[in-house]
């Protein structure tokens, strides 16, 4: 089993620290790796895709899990997988879409591990109507600090801590996970502009029960009449008729087809990205949309991840990197929304990776982050003078509304105010002083923030 000492950080390339990343192959040496991680402990790390310091550990170990990476069963019948908790979401697209099923959630990103996906109990476009990743988990196996592999099973305090733990309980292993069906590789997409964020929040009330996945890409440098101004996007598996006939898609429908372009180079100038780059962009971006457009059809590849046609794309936002802020706040928060989106605005954010989003119904995890309402992720370069304040400005406006920020997206809150954004983290701290006291399972940030 490999170890070297080396410098890890998250996708946001904020804050990297040193940690010997061990990388286990079986289920003995990731056993091993935990019983011999030291005094710092160690920390489970999937393909890196949080943006900020979760699968980091400063000075202590950090389990790489990619090397656990078998696919175990497939029940195409029924559509359930069993897999380690390396398996990427990638690779279960490839051997599982031509058998006719889909994961069933997927972030902006499908190069992240199902053990990364159940650590931060992630939600994708689907989440008004398909919950997230983990309302889909049959059961895991968990290896805990004790060196016990146990069978975590649904509806369990263990099974509720571990959804969205950010890997503080354990390490997991394997996952059984159930599969949505689908007839093709393709998705029907609508999509249509909203002028306002008045106007794109009505839109996305009125119709996301619509369809099953709804997002939209809001312009936060728009100002005045236009502040809020989007582009919406919503989709769902387009059946087998809706192909055109004697297409090359209609003879292999469930074809799972990618696109890439070159790699992002590496490391550009800080200042490329600024407000008039930012600004001409989504200016651009929002007229390139069709003001209304119905049944697209689109690869999956383009409707769920254009980000990962381009690799390193994080690169663009030069060496000091970039922070990723997402908060949610419930229904009847809407005017903390339009305060917040406000406050961006005029701030000149250069922010072009901006979506707005409804989630729909909660699931148990104790530190799962979705919670029925309104959800705002943006892109900030970390150099823009001034941001640390500003954000902890709008942590206290979203705590203020009873809302939370994503911890699988943050480096930078602020421990006092976690546990009025996290009201179970009492409980999860009780769970894990009972299973861990040592506190072998340790992370940057379960250190930043006193988790
Ligand atoms: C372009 C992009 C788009 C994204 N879009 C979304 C989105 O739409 N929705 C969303 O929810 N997230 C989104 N994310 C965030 C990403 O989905 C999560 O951070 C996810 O956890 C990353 O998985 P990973 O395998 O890379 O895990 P890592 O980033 O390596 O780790 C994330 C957390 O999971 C834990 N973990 C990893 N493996 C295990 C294991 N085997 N056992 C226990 N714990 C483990 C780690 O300890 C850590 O706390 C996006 C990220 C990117 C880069």
């Amino acid at each position: 089993m490999s170890a070297d000492t080396v410098s890890v950080t998250g996708w946001g390339r904020t804050a990297p620290t040193s940690a010997r990343l061990i990388r286990p192959r079986t289920y003995e040496e990731a056993a091993a790796a935990v019983r011999d991680c030291g005094a710092r402990g160690g920390i489970p790390r999937g393909l890196g895709r949080a943006y900020g310091d979760a699968a980091q550990n400063a000075g202590g170990s950090v389990f790489d899990m990619t090397g656990l990476d078998r696919i175990h069963v497939i029940d195409a019948s029924e559509g359930i997988v069993l897999c380690d908790a390396g398996v990427s979401l990638h690779r279960l697209m490839h051997v599982l879409l031509p058998l006719g099923w889909f994961v069933p959630v997927t972030p902006g990103t499908r190069y992240v591990t199902v053990g990364g996906a159940i650590g931060a109990d992630i939600h994708g476009k689907n989440h008004h109507v398909s919950g997230s990743f983990s309302r889909h988990v049959l059961s895991l196996e968990l290896l805990t600090a004790d060196g016990e592999v146990r069978t975590v099973g649904r509806d369990t305090p263990l099974f509720d801590a571990t959804t969205g733990g950010m890997g503080l309980t354990g390490m997991i292993l394997t996952a059984t996970v159930r599969l949505q069906p689908v007839e093709t590789s393709l998705m029907s997409v609508d999509t249509e502009r909203a002028r306002d964020l008045d106007d794109l929040m009505a839109r996305l009330t009125a119709t996301d029960h619509h369809h099953r996945y709804s997002v939209a890409w809001i312009d936060l440098l728009a100002r005045g009449a236009a502040t809020g101004r989007a582009v919406l996007t919503r989709g769902d598996h387009a059946p087998l008729e809706a192909l055109p006939e004697r297409t090359r898609a209609r003879r292999d429908p469930l074809a799972f087809r990618t696109s890439h372009l070159p790699a992002a180079p590496a490391f550009l100038p800080e200042g490329l990205l600024s407000r008039t780059t930012v600004g001409l962009f989504n200016e651009f971006w929002f007229r390139k949309a069709p003001r209304a457009r119905t049944g697209e059809l689109q690869k999956i590849s383009t409707f769920f991840h254009p980000l990962d046609g381009v690799p390193h794309w994080n690169r663009i936002y030069g060496r000091g990197g970039f922070v990723q802020y997402q908060f949610v706040v419930g229904h009847g928060q809407e005017d903390a929304v339009r305060r917040i989106v406000r406050r961006i605005s005029q701030r000149r954010c250069p922010s072009f990776l901006a979506v707005l989003k409804r989630f729909g119904d909660a699931d148990p995890g104790w530190l799962s982050f979705p919670v029925p309402g309104w959800t705002l992720a943006l892109d900030i370069p970390a150099h823009l003078p001034g941001l640390g304040a500003f954000l902890d400005e709008l942590d206290e406006e979203v705590a203020a509304a009873d809302g939370r920020v994503y911890l699988a997206k943050d480096s930078r809150l602020r421990p006092e105010l976690l546990t009025a954004m996290y009201p179970r983290l009492p409980d999860f701290r009780a769970l894990r002083a009972e299973l861990d006291p040592r506190g072998v399972f340790t992370s940057d940030l379960s250190r930043r923030l006193d988790i």
